[in-house]
C-alpha cells in the first residue's frame, strides 16, 4: 500500500481479492474507537484543526490530490459523513459531488463519463457522496443494463482507478455499514422530524425490501474493487461519532503520510523591506 494507516484501523480495509461477507462485519461495532463517545468526539474535534492545515499545506505544495468516495445504502450517512469531514475545510479547494439518477444524456456514454471531470486537481480534495460504483450496486440490483455490461464494470473501474492514482490521486473508498434494524429507525426519524422529512423519498421503503440484493451487490463491489491503488475500508456505521472519527481519521493518516510541505518562496524574501 502505497500510504500508512493508524495501524488498529487497518483490520477495516479490504485487502485485494478477499472474500468478504458482510454477516461477518457487526455496523455496530466502535471496539477501535480511542474512548466513549465524548472523547472519542474530542479527538474528531482535534483531527478538524489538522485537516485545516493539512488542506493549506496541501493546496500550497499543489502535488498531491486525494479522492474520497462515499458508498452505503440509504440513511447510511453520506451526507453526514460530507458535513463531517468539510468543517473546518476552505471552499476553495475541497468538492463535494453528488451522484445521481444519471440524465438521457449520461446515459448514451459509459459509466465513467460523467464521472472523470469531477476528480481532484493538484492540491484538491473531493469527496464523492455515491459515485461510479452505483453502477454495479443499484443498477446490479435492478437491471438496468444486462449483466454482460455490468460485470464488465469491476475491471473497468480498476482501470479507470489505476489512471487515476498513476497521475497522482491518492483514492479512499468508504462503504459505510448500517444494519438493517438502523436504517428503520433512521427512515422512521426522516417520518416523525419535520426537518428530516423532505429527505424521505417515496422508493426507500421498495429499495429496503432488496436489502439482501443489495447487500450481495455490495459484497462483490467489494472483493472486485478493492486495490492496492484504491483499497475500500468497512466503516461500521451505526454509531454516527465513531463512523465519522474513522473517516476523519484515514483522511488525517493519509494526508500526514505525503510528507508535505510549503514550497520555497520563489523571490528571495530576506531582501524585502
Ligand atoms: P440520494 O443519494 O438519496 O439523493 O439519491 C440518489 C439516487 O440516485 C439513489 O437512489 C441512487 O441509487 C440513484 N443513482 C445514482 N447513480 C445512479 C446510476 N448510475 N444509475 C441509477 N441510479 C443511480
Ligand atoms: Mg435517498
Amino acid at each position: 500500500m502505497r500510504y500508512s494507516i493508524f495501524f488498529p484501523m487497518k483490520k477495516l480495509l479490504v485487502k485485494p481479492e478477499q472474500k468478504v461477507d458482510l454477516r461477518d462485519y457487526d455496523p455496530a461495532d466502535v471496539s477501535l474507537a480511542p474512548g466513549n463517545k465524548e472523547e472519542t468526539n474530542a479527538k474528531s474535534e482535534k483531527l478538524t484543526d489538522k485537516l485545516t492545515d493539512l488542506q493549506e499545506v496541501l493546496f500550497a505544495e499543489h502535488k498531491h490530490k486525494l479522492l474520497v468516495v462515499l458508498q452505503g445504502m440509504d440513511t447510511s450517512g453520506k451526507d453526514g459523513t460530507v458535513r463531517h469531514v468539510m468543517r473546518g475545510l476552505s471552499p476553495q479547494s475541497v468538492r463535494a459531488v453528488s451522484f445521481k439518477k444519471p440524465t438521457d444524456v449520461e446515459l448514451e456514454h459509459d459509466f465513467l463519463w460523467r464521472v472523470h471531470p469531477h476528480v481532484p486537481a493538484l492540491g484538491e480534495i473531493v469527496i464523492f457522496n455515491r459515485s461510479h460504483y452505483e453502477d454495479v450496486l443499484v443498477v446490479r440490483v435492478h437491471e438496468l443494463v444486462p449483466e454482460k455490461v455490468w460485470r464488465k464494470r469491476y475491471g473497468e473501474t480498476n482501470d479507470f482507478e489505476r489512471i487515476l492514482a498513476e497521475n497522482g490521486t491518492t483514492i479512499l473508498k468508504f462503504f459505510l455499514h448500517i444494519s438493517k434494524e438502523e436504517q428503520r429507525r433512521r427512515l422512521q426519524a426522516r417520518l416523525d422530524d419535520p426537518t428530516k422529512r423532505w429527505k424521505f423519498q417515496h422508493g426507500d421503503l421498495e429499495e429496503r425490501k432488496l436489502w439482501d440484493h443489495y447487500m450481495q451487490a455490495y459484497q462483490a463491489a467489494l472483493e472486485k474493487t478493492s486495490t492496492d491503488w484504491a483499497p475500500w475500508m468497512i466503516v461500521p456505521s451505526d454509531k454516527k461519532w465513531f463512523r465519522n472519527w474513522v473517516v476523519a481519521r484515514r483522511v488525517v493518516d493519509t494526508l500526514e503520510s505525503f510528507k508535505m510541505q510549503y514550497p520555497q518562496p520563489k523571490i528571495n524574501v530576506e531582501k524585502i523591506e
